[in-house]
C-alpha cells in the first residue's frame, strides 16, 4: 500500500489582510487555526491562480465579474479578486501535496456562473480539475456546497458527496443523483447520527475508487456554531478526522483539504482535534 505523507499546512499569509467590518467570515477563523497548528504542522506559502486555472470550472463571464468587482451580493461583499485567486492557488498547492489549504475566503458556494454564501470561486473544484485525477469531493461544511454540485455535475471523474444540515441555506442537496450524493440532516444532529452517516458516505468514497479525496472541511457543524444548529462537540471532529483518515490510510487514497466555514470561536481547537483524529 502506497505511504501516505503527513498533511503540510498551505497558508498563503495575505489571505488575512482584507477584513469586512462585522462579517462572520473574519481574518480571526484562520488566524485561530494558524495558532492551533503552528507548532505541530509544516507550513508552505501560496501563489494566487492564474486565470487559466479559473476557466476550468468557471464562466470567462464570472471570471470577469469578479475580477472587475462587477456583483451585488449581501453575503459576499465586492473585495479585491487577489483574495479570491489566491485562495484558489492556496487549494491548487494543496492538491499537490495533500496539504490543508489555510486560506479564505471559502468557495463550495461558488458555482460555475455565480457567486454566494461568502464565495467567490470554487477553490477545491478548480484544484480538483487542474490536478486531473478521479477524485471524490466530500463535503463536511454544515452547508450544502451548492456551487460544488453545480460544477462537479455530470462529470464522471468526480463524485461529490456531502453531509449537511437540512433545512439551512442554501436550500439544495436534498436528493442524489448520477455523481451527487447527498445526506441531508436535521437540525440538534449530533456525533452519534452524525458518525453513523460519515460511515455510509465514506462508503461511497470507497466504491468510487477515487485516486484523490478532496475534503471541503468547515467548522460550522459544531454546536457552538452562531450560523448552525447541529450539535457536534470539541472530541467529535477527533473521531472524525479518525474515520476519514482510516479511509485515506487503508485504501492509500492521496488528499487534500480546503477550509470552507466555521465562525465560532472555537474553531482552532476543532481544525486541531480534527487533525490528531486524521493523521
Ligand atoms: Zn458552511
Amino acid at each position: 500500500m502506497a505511504q501516505i505523507p503527513q498533511t503540510t499546512i498551505v497558508f498563503p499569509k495575505d489571505c488575512i489582510k482584507y477584513c469586512i467590518e462585522g462579517h462572520p467570515e473574519s481574518p480571526k477563523r484562520v488566524e485561530l487555526i494558524y495558532n492551533a497548528l503552528i507548532d505541530k504542522f509544516e507550513f508552505v506559502d501560496a501563489k494566487p491562480a492564474k486565470k487559466e486555472d479559473i476557466l476550468l470550472c468557471h464562466t470567462e463571464e464570472h471570471y470577469n465579474r469578479v475580477l472587475n468587482k462587477d456583483y451585488f451580493d449581501w453575503d459576499t461583499p465586492v473585495i479585491e479578486p487577489y483574495y479570491p485567486l489566491l485562495s484558489a492557488g492556496s487549494a491548487i498547492k494543496a492538491a499537490k501535496i495533500n496539504g490543508f489549504s489555510l486560506s479564505r475566503p471559502p468557495g463550495h458556494h461558488a458555482g460555475r456562473n455565480f457567486l454566494e454564501g461568502f464565495c467567490y470561486f470554487n477553490n477545491i473544484c478548480i484544484a480538483t480539475k487542474k490536478l486531473g485525477k478521479r477524485t471524490v469531493i466530500l463535503d463536511l461544511d454544515v452547508h450544502h456546497g451548492n456551487g460544488t454540485e453545480d460544477i462537479v455535475f455530470g462529470d464522471e471523474d468526480i463524485l461529490y458527496v456531502s453531509i449537511h444540515q437540512h433545512p439551512l441555506y442554501p436550500g439544495t442537496g436534498l436528493e442524489s443523483r448520477e455523481n451527487r450524493v447527498n445526506f441531508p440532516l436535521p437540525p440538534q444532529t449530533g456525533e452519534d447520527l452524525y458518525l453513523k452517516i460519515l460511515k455510509k458516505a465514506l462508503e461511497h468514497v470507497v466504491d468510487f475508487k477515487p485516486e484523490v479525496l478532496a475534503i471541503s472541511l468547515g467548522f460550522d457543524t459544531y454546536i457552538g456554531d452562531p450560523l448552525a444548529n447541529f450539535a457536534l462537540k470539541e472530541e467529535s471532529y477527533e473521531k472524525i478526522g479518525k474515520l476519514v483518515g482510516d479511509v485515506v490510510n487503508e485504501f492509500g487514497i492521496n488528499y487534500f483539504i480546503v477550509l470552507e466555514g466555521g465562525y465560532s470561536s472555537k474553531i482552532g481547537d476543532l481544525a486541531l482535534k480534527f487533525f490528531e483524529g486524521f493523521l
